[in-house]
């Protein structure tokens, strides 16, 4: 066993900040120190910020998007065309085509994309609440699925499964950016 150079505290704030997409361990320690560093004007937001994040995120009961109300912000949001749902497959998604500005439309989070490969099938997906929802006012449901080959398929079935209801189905150009 390696000698402890800091108290087990520490060391669980880096080994948690280790967990966090695009953080190894050398810059979880890095991201540590300058937290540690600047205690009053970062750590101790951060962790407040945190806390209260914790305590009162939610998946918005109508369209699963992240938020601390639900319906969430967007699902509220009287400007938006109430005509038009936009698909994506995961919150982060929803995210990057809200700040790149490019619809003001309902939204809607599948959870994911088709993948029988990984047992993902249609119901670990949110497409009961998109197909309730495919109905007036709804007149149009913007697919902006990745354009991979599961973001496809789940396309193609998706189009099949609206196929009933009386919404246009059109699909996003070039999938979404990512980020
Ligand atoms: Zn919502």
């Amino acid at each position: 066993m390696s000698k402890a150079t800091t108290g087990p505290e520490i060391e669980r704030l880096v080994q948690l900040l280790a967990r966090l997409p695009g953080l190894g361990p050398r810059s979880a320690r890095k991201a540590a120190l300058a937290l540690i560093k600047r205690r009053s004007d970062l750590l101790e937001p951060l962790a407040a910020a945190m806390a209260v994040a914790a305590e009162k995120i939610v998946i918005c009961a109508a369209c699963a998007n992240v938020d601390t109300i639900s319906p969430c912000t967007i699902c509220q949001d009287p400007k938006r065309d109430p005509t038009l749902i936009v698909v994506v497959e995961e919150v982060g998604d929803l995210w990057a085509l809200e700040r790149a500005g490019v619809v003001s439309a309902r939204s809607h989070v599948l959870g994911g994309h088709l993948s029988p490969l990984d047992g993902i099938g249609p119901e670990k997906l949110n497409l009961d609440g998109l197909i309730a929802r495919a109905r007036p006012p709804v007149q149009e449901v913007l697919l902006a699925l990745s354009a991979t080959v599961e973001g496809q398929s789940t396309a193609h079935y998706l189009r099949d499964q609206l196929g009933a209801a009386a919404v246009t189905v059109s699909q996003l150009a070039r999938g979404i950016p990512v980020g």
